[in-house]
C-alpha cells in the first residue's frame, strides 16, 4: 500500500493545530507540526532551537534549508511509515517542490485540505491562545476557556500566550502567508489535490468535512 500523506493548508489561527491532533488520530496517521518541532528545539535548548527562534519570535518564516533538514528527519520515523499528516508545512513553493520530489519517488498519495477562515475571525483566534507549555495543548480564553483558570484542561500545565500570537506579531505572520504560503493553493490546485473547507465554523463542522474530504480523497 502506498504512502498517504495529507497536508493541511491555512493562515495563522485557521485552526490546523486543533483540527490536525484530531484528523490525525480520526486516520492513523502521524501528526507532523514543524511549529512544534522548533518550539521543541525551542525548550530543549538545541542549536536549531537557537537558529529558528530569532524568525519565529518577528513572525518571519525559519529558512527553508533549516525545515527541510527537520521534516525529513521527522517523516523518516517509524511512526510515519505508512503516512502522516502535515500541520505548517509547506509554507513556501520551494518547501513543498522539495517535498514533492521526495514523495514522487515513493508514490505516495497526497491530498491537500485548505481552511479558510476571514482575517477579523483569525486575529481574535490568535490573540485569545493560551497553549500548554508542558503539552502543547491550545485553549481560547473565549471558545475553549480552561476549566481552572491558567491551567491546561488535559494535563494541569501552566497556559501561556505564545510570543508571537501577539496582535503585532500576528499581522507579520498574516503578512507572510500571504506573501509566500499563500501561492500554494494554486501550486496544489494546479495538481488537482486541493479541497477548501469553511473553517469559521465551529470545530465539529469543520471536523467532519475535513474528514469525509481525506477519506473521499483515499
Ligand atoms: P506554527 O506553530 O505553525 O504557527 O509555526 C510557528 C513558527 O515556526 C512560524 O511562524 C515560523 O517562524 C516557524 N515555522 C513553522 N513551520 C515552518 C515552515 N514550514 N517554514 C518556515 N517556518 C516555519
Amino acid at each position: 500500500m502506498s504512502q498517504r500523506v495529507v497536508i493541511l493548508l491555512g493562515p495563522p489561527g485557521a485552526g490546523k493545530g486543533t483540527q490536525a491532533t484530531r484528523l490525525g488520530a480520526a486516520l492513523g496517521l502521524a501528526h507532523v507540526s514543524t511549529g512544534d518541532l522548533f518550539r521543541e528545539n525551542l525548550s530543549k535548548g538545541t542549536a536549531l532551537g537557537q537558529k529558528a527562534r530569532g524568525y519565529m519570535d518577528a513572525g518571519q518564516l525559519v529558512p527553508d534549508q533549516l525545515v527541510l533538514d527537520m521534516l525529513f528527519d521527522r517523516v523518516s520515523k517509524s511512526d510515519c511509515s505508512k503516512g502522516y499528516l502535515l500541520d505548517g508545512f509547506p509554507r513556501t513553493i520551494p518547501q513543498a517542490e522539495a517535498l514533492e520530489k521526495s514523495l514522487k519517488a515513493g508514490g505516495a498519495q497526497v491530498c491537500v485540505l485548505n481552511l479558510r477562515v476571514p482575517d477579523a475571525l483569525l486575529l481574535e483566534r490568535i490573540t485569545g491562545r493560551r497553549t500548554c507549555k508542558s503539552c502543547g495543548n491550545a485553549h481560547h480564553l473565549k471558545y475553549s476557556a480552561p476549566k481552572v483558570e491558567g491551567r491546561c484542561d488535559k494535563c494541569g500545565g501552566e497556559l501561556v500566550q505564545r510570543s508571537d500570537d501577539s496582535a503585532e506579531v500576528f499581522g507579520k505572520r498574516l503578512q507572510v502567508y500571504r506573501e509566500q504560503t499563500q501561492p500554494l493553493e494554486a501550486f496544489y490546485e494546479a495538481r488537482g489535490l486541493v479541497r477548501s473547507v469553511d473553517g469559521a465554523r465551529n470545530p465539529d463542522q469543520v471536523f467532519q468535512d475535513l474528514q469525509s474530504f481525506a477519506k473521499e480523497a483515499a
